[in-house]
């Protein structure tokens, strides 16, 4: 998953101190319990506009029982992707278990598991209703004419009993409302199946109004589906179909697969939402985004680094995710892999496929350098694992841009170590090849191993205790030259406010750090205030950093207006515009380098067409 503000690129010129990083901690695994074994599952669930009116989505779950004992039934407590625990039993009402049409009785063994007692019946059947308020990717929302849902929001499964069941579901609507799954069609008309659980929980469902078109990319089907439906339509739909047709290709070359037969790009624009996130399924990612992201490179971006999921971490992830249980959290230090280097690979999918120039490869490669840079010095496998607890400290998500630069480090050396004969490419997929494919996660031996193999044989256990388990700063002076790349520093007079931010999963922008003494300290803003403005440029505005730079580059001593959501009170805050020489970096490309660094540079750009 991955969540994005349009003024992203401008955070990174705010500064302020560090704050002390936390510990994360180990929620303790409920004890093993069985239901009694349950065959012939089926899931009706019913949307239409009455069902919309309420928000809420009726559920029905249908079952043949054995045994004579009771049977558990749970909800997942959260979604593969989205890595924090929501509880999806939360949002039920109405829990009615029948067998016969007579009531059965039930209590709750956990606030995810209820106990029903089958008094000998052989089937039982279970509804309730769903409330489907919560404008988030990883759970369901609804509107008067739409909604969509995920598999681990509504579909319950027996505890104890493993997940290789396989389940039908039907969708009943009513007329002129459509349904879209990445789900196969069952045997019945309106029917869906999956063979196992962890496929049918990760097929999210649009119901409703929604336009939708596909097209053959990489000789396999590619559905596009947009809500409302005037959202994406005409040049913007036209150029996001051509970014697809450019990116995923790029993307299939690095396993020389693809992986699906047929891809689903679901999205939902709506003011709702502050800024992009999207979160990816082996087959379809769901975005939800700011209507102004319509049109803009973040949202390919995006949509690139969703797709690059399909293969890595949907199919490829680190063994410790192997298979997914959705009852408690699912740590692993390896989400700088998982998240951080499918990061990277948007950005080369993006160069590779021509949707962007190497400039603006270079320019994104540097503004991840500067979001580290602000950020307090966490090590990526800390970062991976203190993900589920939600640090305050602006290092939750740093596994995203640290890891994307871990993964040009790897990438640089392998390729320096072979004379650019082998690649991360190589790594990805020869550990998808070997682990994916033969039914398991990779292990850190796994990775480490052939990450060597391919690199000439260099050893990488210093790398990995300084720049994975450690927090040493990557050492660019070293590494950019083996790929005739070089930061160059320039000195600017621009504004400072004093502030460190991070985006949350929605795409609002917290403000984590408060600099003392400095102009949003003395204005009044404190740390958890959400910025809505800046000396009234909005945070979400695409062209912000060029806005607030024209507005505010030459005015020491201006007002400058914050404006924050703090609760639920929008304060407008008065500062003072302070100009400080500012040392800014970029990375570029040299002229001078040496022809092997060339040729390393040009098969970063090119991938495997090198
Ligand atoms: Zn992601």
């Amino acid at each position: 998953m991955i969540g994005r503000c349009l003024g992203a690129g401008f955070l990174l010129l705010l500064s302020a101190a560090p704050l002390a990083a936390q510990k994360p901690t180990t929620p303790a695994a409920p004890a093993a319990l069985r239901s009694a074994p349950l065959t012939n599952l089926r899931y009706d669930v019913t949307f239409d506009s009455a069902s919309a009116a309420r928000r809420t989505i009726k559920v029905g779950f249908a079952a043949d029982v054995g045994g004579t004992g009771p049977v558990l039934l749970s909800l997942p407590a959260w979604t593969p992707g989205a890595y924090e625990i929501t509880n999806f039993a939360r949002w039920v009402s109405n829990f009615t278990p029948t067998a016969g049409g007579k009531p059965l009785s039930w209590d709750k063994l956990d606030y995810d598991t209820w106990r029903i007692q089958p008094a000998g019946a052989k089937e039982l059947t279970v509804t309730f209703d769903y409330l489907a308020d919560t404008l988030d990717n990883a759970m369901a929302w609804a509107k008067p004419d739409f909604a969509f849902f995920n598999g681990t929001n509504l579909f319950l499964y027996p505890e104890g009993r493993g997940f290789d069941f396989p389940a039908t579901v039907r969708i009943h609507t009513q007329s002129g409302w459509q349904v879209v799954t990445g789900m196969a069609a069952g045997p019945e008309a309106g029917s869906y199946r999956d063979t196992n659980y962890h496929d049918l929980v990760d097929r999210p469902f649009l119901v409703g109004r929604f336009e939708l078109d596909s097209t053959e990319v990489a000789g396999h089907w590619t559905r596009l589906v947009s809500y409302p439906t005037n959202a994406l339509t005409g040049p913007a739909r036209a150029l996001l179909w051509d970014q697809l047709g450019k990116m995923i290709p790029a993307m299939a070359a690095v396993y020389q697969e693809t992986p699906w037969r047929d891809y689903s790009v679901f999205t939902v624009f709506t003011s709702e939402q502050g800024g992009g996130s999207a979160l990816e399924h082996a087959n379809s990612h769901l975005g939800i985004y700011n209507p102004q992201f319509v049109g803009t490179p973040l949202l390919a971006s995006i949509t690139a680094h969703e797709i690059f999921h399909a293969w890595n971490v949907k199919r490829l992830r680190p063994a410790d995710m192997w298979p997914y249980h959705y009852d408690r959290p699912q740590e692993t230090t390896w989400l700088w892999v998982s998240e951080g280097i499918t990061d990277y690979y948007a950005d080369l999918a993006m160069v590779r496929g021509g949707v962007v120039d190497s400039t603006v490869f270079l320019n994104l490669t540097q503004g991840k350098m500067t979001e580290v840079a602000e950020a307090p010095p966490t090590a990526l496998e800390d970062a991976s694992l203190s993900t589920w607890i939600g640090p305050t400290d602006g290092s939750r998500y740093l596994y995203y841009p640290k890891g994307s630069l871990a993964g040009l480090m790897l990438d640089i050396l392998i390729r320096d170590g072979s004379d650019n004969k082998y690649s991360l490419d190589d790594v990805m997929q020869e550990l998808y090849r070997a682990d994916y494919k033969k039914g398991r996660g990779f292990t850190s031996s796994d990775w480490w191993r052939t990450v060597s193999r391919l690199a000439g044989g260099r050893s990488f256990t210093d790398f990995e205790a300084k720049y994975v388990n450690g927090r040493e700063p990557f050492p660019w002076s070293d590494i950019l030259p083996l790929a005739g790349l070089r930061l160059v520093t320039d000195t600017v007079r621009a504004p400072q406010v004093g502030i460190g931010m991070t985006q949350d999963t929605a795409g609002s922008v917290v403000i984590t750090q408060v600099q003392p003494g400095g102009v949003a300290a003395q204005a009044g803003v404190k740390q958890g205030d959400r910025l809505i403005s800046l000396g009234d440029v909005a945070i979400n505005d695409s062209t912000f950093n060029d806005a607030f730079r024209r507005s505010f580059g030459r005015s020491e001593g201006d007002t400058l207006r914050i404006k924050v959501l703090r609760g639920r009170d929008t304060l407008t805050l008065n500062g003072k515009i302070r100009l400080v020489d500012h040392t800014e970096e970029h990375l570029e490309s040299d002229a001078n380098a040496s022809p092997k660094a060339a040729r390393i540079r040009a098969g970063l750009f090119r991938g495997r067409g090198r």
